[in-house]
């Protein structure tokens, strides 16, 4: 495939920091001394993002071998972590302080890959006990991946077992990608200008996720009330990630895709305006990939450049060699 004629910046950007638990990456770090077989997934993802590998159970000196750690509690919102054999060795406190140990000593960073079940770095569904030891129920979060999410809630997070499903991990690899580039937005000042810019390369990523969001941020920038540049930002991009949390789905892509097959239509003869049509039906209809109607499109607006859809992520949210495009 020849290249794009899109000019994403973030995708040249070089290294895109991302956390990940050390076990993952296959570290001899768990409570035994035996690391994960790093999955196909994640090694992929090896290939796009600088993963940087940490583990806070031995980051607060619980060595290794160790003795296991449970999550107890009655309630969620009030779980603690302590060894699973005398649940006297409460280590709470210091896994949740070493969320903000790895933040302060990662600044760039653009996402975390947490660790399935475990009662530090388990994204969602963790075993909660009771003090006898009896599992009460599996609606628990690990207690530094709780700390980590709470202290910075725009992080791009997905936890190792879900990376299997290809949409899931579609949608943590836009997210990474979109939270970097806002990072960046970041950096050289935040204006109602850059903020507009932001949400209009954005425009078709956003409408294929969910279109209710592409409405709510348009009306908020055309309001552009007496609201600071910052919170105002703040809110905008915390609707665009929360938006990109949704799995994409072949109607939202349809639609986008159709929205911008118009920007072809003053170009195009009627064959090649047929041909277009069909390969997005065939998309529509899960005849085809997401690759292939695009693939189509980016041909046509190399022979008739068009800036606005130049600029559009949703042309190319990603490197086309994480393959994301032809699972979805
Ligand atoms: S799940 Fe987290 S705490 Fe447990 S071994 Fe892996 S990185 Fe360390």
């Amino acid at each position: 495939m020849s290249a794009p004629t899109v000019a994403n910046p973030s995708l040249q950007a070089g290294s895109i920091a991302v956390g990940i638990g050390a076990c993952v990456l296959g570290a001899p770090v768990r409570y035994n001394g035996v690391g994960k077989k790093p999955s196909d997934p994640v090694k992929r993802l090896g290939e796009c993002f600088t993963l940087r590998p940490f583990c806070p159970e031995v980051a607060i000196g619980l060595g290794v071998p160790r003795p296991t750690i449970r999550l107890v509690g009655a309630e969620t919102s009030a779980t603690r972590a302590v060894d699973s054999d005398t649940g006297e060795h409460d280590v709470t406190a210091a896994l949740g302080q070493s969320a903000s140990m790895f933040l302060a000593n990662n600044e760039n960073l653009y996402g975390y890959i947490f660790v399935k079940a475990s009662p530090s770095c388990g994204m969602e569904r963790v075993k909660r006990y009771n003090d006898s030891g009896n599992v009460i129920a599996n609606d628990a979060i690990g207690i530094f991946a709780a700390a980590l999410m709470a202290a910075n809630p725009l992080l791009p997070v997905e936890e190792d077992g879900r990376l299997h499903d290809d949409h899931l991990r579609e949608s943590f690899v836009t997210r990474v990608y979109t939270y970097f580039q806002w990072c960046e937005l970041l950096k050289t000042g935040l204006t109602l200008h850059t903020l507009q810019k932001f949400y209009a390369r954005h425009k078709y990523l956003i409408m294929s996720r969910h279109i209710p969001t592409y409405k709510a941020v348009g009306s908020l920038l055309a309001q552009s009330n007496s609201e600071s540049i910052d919170a105002l930002g703040h809110r905008v991009i915390t609707l665009i990630l929360d938006a990109l949390k949704r799995p994409a789905t072949r109607a939202g892509h349809t639609n986008a895709l159709q929205h911008i097959r118009g920007y072809l239509k003053r170009d195009l003869d009627k064959e090649e305006k047929c041909a277009l049509n069909e390969v997005i039906e065939q998309y529509r209809s899960g005849d085809v990939p997401l690759v292939v109607p695009l693939t189509l499109l980016r041909h046509h607006f190399r022979q008739h450049p068009d800036a606005y859809i130049e600029q559009q992520v949703f042309m190319q949210p990603y490197p086309d060699t994480l393959r994301l495009r032809n699972l979805i």
